[in-house]
């Protein structure tokens, strides 16, 4: 069977080589099993066919049967096209193409019926539809799908032949041979459960719907199987990681005691405690920890971690924390080793721009020992950075890191696992963070530190400009400091420069007497990290900036962020930049400037935003305007390369499969009985290649 699945795509009837060539090429589709899983993007209800008569500019794509009378090449040069003049018995169309007319020309013949498909636009005083698909009407066949796959494809391949039609052709070909080869995925007991069509029919008729309602059973059945089966893959993943690797057992705390009696400058909230005892029972088990902590931003992740580190340098081992950028990392180097200082522990910050001495220095350190804690951003990766005994890793803001950046920190003890906590400020909605990190344990702080006001979020047009920077005004009077953030989409876009430096030039006009800094992407980091601790010191009282400000800054004294063309921001960046405030106990505020017109996402998001400080609900709501794909950092996850499961849609679907998958994998890890066979065989065969998820996105 798998050998079957396997077969090369030319193999197919109607494929030949250079077709295949371009299949490959194009989409990526080497095997049977490649292009049985291409599922059409989406449906076209062709149940209906129109008169023309019953055209308005305001349908959708519609379908026509129509009389082909008439057919010209016109116009010269860039003009040249192909216009047809077609009818039914209510009214005429044009039927217009710009490209390959005489490829189109060749195939139609005057006199005969056609169905049309495509939208139609009046011109002049007829509607017409450019570039429609068209087919020669053969009468009502039987077998004849009305709910049309469309297929995504690309112009190459429509030049050659393989558009959506050619594609579905294909697709019917292939379900043709491969019918006796499809074996069921899903145990005969969850197919019954949840009254699920089985594997053959479902791939029929994703292809090939013969009713809306097969259709839908079709969509349902693939997508719980996509999903029980990216959940089974973590979950044993996880299972395995918890049963073999060994970590280190963290049994002693005498300086973490020491640390609470007399430098821990504030209470630890009810959240804090609860994680720092789940991360506790982690690191004393003997396992390797691996532990993802979310918590909204200014929830006090640090001191979680900081406490964490302070676990591991009791029981003789190192820890590492690794930052997105330098300034964080610097922030976070900063932060602690008051801390350190005080605890008589050796801390060091290891940066791009740290010199090849200091480098050396550090380097010779970690690896005798005597350096506890080491601080920086990528640079940690490096391989030459090697520990005595590395024991824990923290890293922050995970989600600006791939995958396999956190993997080779893993990697850095070859004798046991390092103990990993991961940190997140973004808050990830549960379906996603199932997907994401359904590999890792999760911890939650769910409860700001007490002495915190909520922000005041509001909603200003830009004519209101004035007005805000003479609230800015009195909030720097009253001894606080303000950020004004520019969108800076791309770190080399000109144009949001010049926007950036406008802004700049305006509050310094305005703000005659107060210093000023600027900081974005583009400034040489020296530079950038200046400017931002002359702010962090107080020295300026207005930062004006890009979203390089976006990630964990911590500066308490600044009361007011002012966000300009805050519609062109996503929500969970609006929601992180909000977060630069709020962080002392005076009240923050954060104000949005935009247009005055907004359009339907835009109006969403700051309403959104205007109306909740709550983390978790704004990602829900993002996840629902953006989808999972566009959500910060998760792209690179190939965790999210689903073949037609939707996170933003299918949680319910998501919630049930990995409860199975857990339940399956309690009663029977290593899927071993009878009932679990299809599975152990779908697994084995998914590890061989055979049903390649990454290959197609
Ligand atoms: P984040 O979770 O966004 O990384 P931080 O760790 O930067 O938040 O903490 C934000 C601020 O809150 C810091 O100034 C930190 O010292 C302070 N903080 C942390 N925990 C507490 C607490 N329990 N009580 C009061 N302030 C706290
Ligand atoms: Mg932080």
């Amino acid at each position: 069977m798998e050998r079957f699945f396997q077969t090369k795509i030319e193999f197919l009837k109607g494929v030949g080589e250079k077709k295949a060539v371009l299949l490959r090429k194009e989409l990526e589709i080497f095997t049977y099993a490649d292009l049985l899983q291409f599922y059409p993007f989406r449906y076209e209800d062709r149940t209906k066919v129109y008169n023309v008569s019953e055209l308005t500019e305001h349908l959708p794509n519609v379908q026509l049967l129509l009389r082909i009378r008439d057919i010209q090449q016109l116009g010269e040069g860039n003009k040249k096209r192909l216009v047809v003049k077609a009818t039914d018995s209510s009214g005429q169309i044009d039927l217009v193409w710009f490209q390959n007319a005489l490829f189109i020309k060749n195939q139609l013949i005057l006199g005969k019926d056609y169905l049309v498909f495509g939208k139609a636009t009046f011109f002049g005083h007829s509607f017409q539809i450019s570039h429609p698909e068209i087919e020669l009407y053969e009468g009502k066949s039987e077998t004849k799908s009305f709910l049309q796959p469309i297929y995504s494809t690309t112009e190459k391949l429509k030049a050659n032949y393989l558009g959506s039609k050619a594609i579905q052709k294909l697709q019917s070909q292939l379900l043709q041979v491969s019918k006796s080869y499809i074996t069921e995925t899903i145990p005969f007991d969850l197919q019954k459960k949840y009254r699920l069509i089985s594997k053959q029919e479902a791939l029929w008729n994703i292809h090939l719907p013969t009713t809306a309602e097969l259709l839908a059973q079709a969509q349902r059945r693939l997508k719980y199987e996509e999903l029980f089966y990216v959940q089974l893959n973590l979950l044993s993943s996880k299972l395995f990681k918890q049963k073999n690797f060994k970590g280190l057992s963290f049994q002693k705390i005498p300086t973490l005691n020491v640390f609470y009696k007399q430098y821990l400058p504030f209470e630890l909230t009810n959240a804090q405690k609860r994680v720092i005892r789940e991360i506790y029972d982690d690191v004393r088990s003997g396992k390797q920890m691996n532990r993802l902590l979310q918590g909204d931003v200014g929830s006090g992740k640090t001191m979680v971690a900081f406490i964490c580190i302070l676990m591991a340098i009791d029981n003789d081992a190192q820890s590492c924390l690794m930052a997105p950028t330098e300034i964080l990392s610097q922030q976070h180097y900063d932060g602690l080793k008051v801390f350190a200082d005080k605890l008589g522990i050796n801390i060091a910050k290891l940066s791009g721009s740290s010199s090849v001495k200091e480098r050396r220095l550090i380097h010779a350190a970690l690896e005798d020992g005597s350096l506890k804690i080491l601080i920086g951003t990528h640079a940690l990766i490096e391989d030459k950075v090697q520990y005595k005994n590395l024991g824990l890793v923290v890293v922050d803001e995970q989600h600006r890191f791939g995958v396999e950046q956190r993997s080779k920190l893993w990697r850095k003890n070859e004798k046991v696992q390092p103990h990993i906590l991961v940190m997140t400020a973004t808050p990830i909605p549960r379906t996603l963070a199932m997907t994401l990190y359904g590999d890792l344990d999760v911890s939650v702080i769910d409860e700001l530190p007490a002495n915190r006001k909520p922000i005041k979020t509001l909603h200003r047009t830009d004519a209101h400009r004035l007005q805000v920077f003479g609230f800015i005004s009195e909030q720097i009077q009253e001894g606080r400091q303000a950020y004004i953030v520019y969108p800076l989409i791309e770190e080399s876009s000109t144009l949001d420069l010049k926007d950036l430096f406008d802004g700049y030039e305006s509050v310094q006009r305005y703000f005659k007497d107060v210093h000023v800094s600027i900081v974005h992407g583009r400034q040489k980091p020296k530079d950038k990290d200046f400017e931002m601790q002359r702010f962090i010191k107080g020295e300026t009282k207005i930062m004006v900036a890009t979203t390089v400000i976006e990630v964990g800054v911590n500066v308490p004294n600044a009361s007011v962020i002012v966000i300009e063309s805050a519609q062109r921001f996503g929500l969970a960046q609006l929601h992180q930049l909000r977060g630069r405030v709020g962080r002392g106990a005076d009240q923050s505020y954060c104000i949005l400037m935009t247009d005055k017109q907004l359009y339907e996402n835009s109006k969403t998001r700051i309403e959104t935003m205007v109306r909740t400080n709550n983390g978790f609900e704004i990602a829900d709501i993002d996840l629902k305007l953006r989808g999972p794909g566009d959500l910060m950092g998760t792209k690179q996850s190939g965790a999210l390369d689903l073949l037609i499961a939707d996170l933003s849609q299918d949680s319910e679907i998501l919630k049930v499969a990995r409860n199975d998958a857990i339940e399956i994998l309690e009663k029977d890890p290593g899927l071993n009985l009878p009932e679990n066979k299809c599975i152990s065989l779908q697994v084995e065969s998914s590890k061989k290649g055979t049903v390649n998820w990454s290959r197609i996105s």
